[in-house]
C-alpha cells in the first residue's frame, strides 16, 4: 500500500534548498557500488557510448564513466549541484545558454565528455538532448514526485535508444514510515511504467 506517499510532493525549490543547506545525504562520495556490480550490463560489451544520468545531482559515476572513454550527459535543477560536480573533480567547464529552454543553462566539460543541462528533466526532449544508449537512474524516478511518474517514464523512454541499457535503483521499505523520497516504487509499477 503505497497509498500514504501518493499526494507528497517535493518542490524544486525544496530541492534547491537541500543543496543551499548541505542536506544531501543521497549523495555517495564514494559512488554507488551497484553500479560497479552491474556495469557490464550497462555496457554490454560496447564501448563509446552516451549514457544519460537523470536527476544526476554531482554523481561521480559520470566522471567514471566519463574516464571509460563514454559520453555523459545529466540533467539537474540545482546549479550549485552541478558546479560542485565539476569543481570537486577539478574539471573545466564552460556554460551557455540552450536557445530551445528559456533560462535553461548547459555546463560542458571542457574535454566535451560531459555536459549537464540545469533545469528541469521535463523541460528536455530527444530533439535537445538526442538519444541514449545507458541510462543510470539512481535516485531519480524514486526522487520523483508520485503524480509525475508517467510523465517521467514517458519521457525516458523517449530518450532511449532501441537497444539501449536502463540500469535503475530503486529502495524496498514500507511507505507507511517513511514520506519520501526516495519514494517507494514497488516492482508492478516499474513493470507498468516502463512496460
Ligand atoms: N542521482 C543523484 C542525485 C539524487 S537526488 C545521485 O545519485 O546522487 C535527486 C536530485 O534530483 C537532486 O539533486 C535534485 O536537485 C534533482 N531534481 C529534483 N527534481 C528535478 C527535476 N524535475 N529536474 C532535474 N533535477 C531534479
Amino acid at each position: 500500500d503505497t497509498g500514504s506517499q501518493n499526494e507528497r510532493v517535493v518542490t524544486e525549490e525544496e530541492w534547491l534548498q537541500k543543496w543551499e543547506t548541505g542536506n544531501i545525504g543521497f549523495h555517495k562520495e564514494e559512488g554507488h557500488p551497484l553500479l560497479k556490480k552491474y556495469l557490464d550490463v550497462l555496457l554490454n560489451g560496447r564501448s563509446g557510448l552516451r549514457i544519460f544520468f537523470p536527476l544526476c545531482g554531482k554523481a561521480v559515476e559520470m566522471k567514471w564513466l566519463a574516464d571509460m572513454g563514454h559520453s555523459v550527459v545529466g540533467v539537474e535543477v540545482s546549479e550549485q549541484a552541478v558546479k560542485e560536480f565539476f569543481s570537486e573533480h577539478s574539471l573545466p567547464y564552460c556554460e551557455e545558454p540552450v536557445p530551445e529552454i528559456p533560462g535553461a543553462k548547459m555546463f560542458q566539460s571542457t574535454s566535451g565528455d560531459i555536459s549537464l543541462y540545469c533545469c528541469s528533466i521535463y523541460d528536455l526532449s530527444s530533439s535537445i538532448v538526442g538519444k541514449f544508449d545507458g541510462v543510470w537512474d539512481r535516485g531519480a524516478l524514486v526522487a520523483v514526485n508520485p503524480r509525475d511518474r508517467q510523465r517521467y517514464a514517458s519521457l525516458m523512454i523517449s530518450l532511449v535508444e532501441k537497444n539501449s541499457s536502463y540500469l535503475l535503483v530503486t529502495v524496498s521499505y514500507d511507505p507507511n514510515k517513511h514520506k519520501g523520497p526516495p519514494f517507494y516504487v514497488p516492482e508492478s509499477e516499474i513493470n507498468s511504467l516502463f512496460g
